[in-house]
């Protein structure tokens, strides 16, 4: 069964009695699993009361208090696991498999957020004067409101939940209308194990009527957003007209260098993985394949079979290996991509037209002859298409890789180690996997540059963004 959704505000679960509502979808069938309800403003402004008033409090607990309740956090995700994921691959999509995955990794997030925020440090600075005494403090920002989309609904909440509330801030979130049960699921496990009523505050609406009335609230101090680089710079114009700071983590368009050195079978297998996953709704999905001219052929040929061979279907049942896409949007997106394709010359090598059932079902494709200026090699694809390209340098593919505004995740496959830092080097990309995935992990910083955000989420930096420096200086008597 599918849970019944609420608004969590200020410790209590609130049903839709008397408030407009959406229905919630399931992706594998465009059948109705239940009814959101909305909140209305006397709903957002007990939410920013209920922070503001928490904060207060929550602010001067012990970093010792709020890591052991993200320790009891962990251990709750670890227990539930299993029906969060089920309602997840119910609104989301994804297979079974990927959606217990990404519940248990959020566990790891929870336990590392809860032993780094001990270490949230200042420092001292040695004074001119012998009895001054120099500090810089590292203090929490305040109330902070969260915007998560709908790919990895878990993890992203959990990402942001973990570091605020480590912090010592406070938060309202508004999480994804589409895909709704993995964000009230993380409210309930934070209710549960013991968080104080307005440390946490889930709403949903309209976004954009909701993101607004948050980010102009004078409670609001800070704001963090996941989704696309256009709502991203809408929010971002917000938050500079009120002056808030801000955590973008925007879109990408990764691109992937394969060399003809790198072991092409192997870099094509763990390519049409990766590929896969989310079905391609990941926002570091590789997405443009550059492949050296010796190699191209090959690449092609066994990143197509293995692309290919992915199972479509409902996310619940045995064998799925690709879900449908999350809603109708992405599906007319990938048909459009594709169109465009046909239309400037390209061939599409398999794959390339909706599945003709219920859903939002597009199969695993494969296009290639388009030019660099076709829309699925300028737009985030975020859908399970995948053009291929070839070069002939590694300064054409560098340079090529660099040439779109955004620079979030890239990917280089090679056994030379001269190329490796060649490109490592040069690609303008927050994170770069050299022959294998190896982003995304709480102890790692995850973060995108240009068009792709400003700040980062896990790594030693994960709390950067939700503390404000503080220089203190103290004179201990007056000479
Ligand atoms: P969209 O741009 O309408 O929405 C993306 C996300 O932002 C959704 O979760 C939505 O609820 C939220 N959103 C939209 N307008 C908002 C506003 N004014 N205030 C606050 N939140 C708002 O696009 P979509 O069709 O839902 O998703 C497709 C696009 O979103 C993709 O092309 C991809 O670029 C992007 N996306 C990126 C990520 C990521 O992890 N970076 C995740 C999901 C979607």
């Amino acid at each position: 069964m599918y849970p019944t959704q609420h608004l969590y505000i200020n410790g209590n679960f609130l049903d839709g009695e008397g408030r407009k509502s959406q229905p919630i979808f399931n992706p594998a069938d465009d059948k109705v699993l239940g009814h959101l309800p909305h909140a209305g403003s006397a709903d957002l402004d007990t939410a920013l009361e209920a922070a503001q008033k928490a904060f207060e409090s929550w602010r001067w607990t012990s970093p010792l208090e709020r890591s052991a309740l993200l320790r009891r956090v962990g251990a709750l995700i670890r227990e539930r696991c299993d029906d969060i994921a089920r309602a997840l691959t119910l609104d989301q999509g994804k297979p079974l498999a990927e959606a217990k995955a990404e519940i248990l990794s959020c566990a790891d997030h929870a336990e590392w957020h809860a032993e780094e925020c001990r270490r949230i440090y200042g420092r001292t600075i040695a004074s001119r004067r012998p009895n001054v005494h120099q500090t810089v403090m590292r203090q929490p920002v305040g109330v902070c409101a969260a915007f998560t989309p709908w790919n990895f609904p878990f993890n992203q909440a959990i990402r942001k939940t973990s570091a605020a509330l480590g912090a010592g801030c406070t938060v309202i979130l508004k999480g994804p209308e589409d895909s709704p049960s993995a964000v009230l699921a993380l409210a309930r496990i934070f209710h549960d194990a013991g968080l104080p009523p307005g440390c946490l505050n889930v709403v949903w609406g309209v976004p954009s009527e909701v993101s607004e009335y948050l980010i102009a609230s004078p409670i609001v101090r800070k704001i963090s957003f996941t989704g696309s680089v256009p709502v991203g710079k809408q929010l971002a114009a917000i938050a500079g007209r009120h002056m808030k700071r801000m955590t973008m983590e925007l879109g990408g368009h990764s691109p992937v260098l394969v060399f003809d050195d790198a072991d092409i079978d192997r870099a094509a297998a763990q390519l049409a993985a990766y590929k896969s996953r989310n079905a391609g709704q990941v926002c570091v999905a590789p997405s443009r394949f550059y492949v050296q001219e010796k190699a191209y052929d090959r690449f092609v040929d066994k990143f197509t079979s293995a692309y290919a061979a992915q199972q479509l279907g409902d996310g619940l049942a045995e064998g799925t290996t690709m879900g449908p896409l999350a809603h109708e949007r992405r599906v007319e997106s990938m048909t459009r991509f594709v169109a465009d394709v046909v239309e400037r010359g390209g061939k599409v090598v398999t794959g390339g037209e909706r599945v003709k059932r219920a859903g939002n079902f597009f199969p695993p494709t494969v296009v290639t002859g388009m030019p660099d200026s076709s829309l699925i090699m300028t737009e985030e694809p975020f859908g399970p298409v995948a053009p291929i390209t070839p070069f002939r340098t590694r300064e054409e593919a560098v340079q090529r890789a660099n040439s779109l505004p955004f620079g979030l995740a890239s990917y280089v496959f090679t056994e030379s180690l001269s190329n490796a830092r060649f490109a490592a080097d040069r690609i303008e990309s927050g994170m770069v996997n050299v022959n294998h995935f190896g982003i995304a992990l709480p102890e790692t910083p995850f973060g995108g540059i240009k068009d792709s955000g400003m700040g980062a989420e896990g790594g030693q930096e994960t709390f950067d963004g939700y503390v404000v420096t503080k220089f203190v200086s103290e004179m201990s008597s007056p000479y």
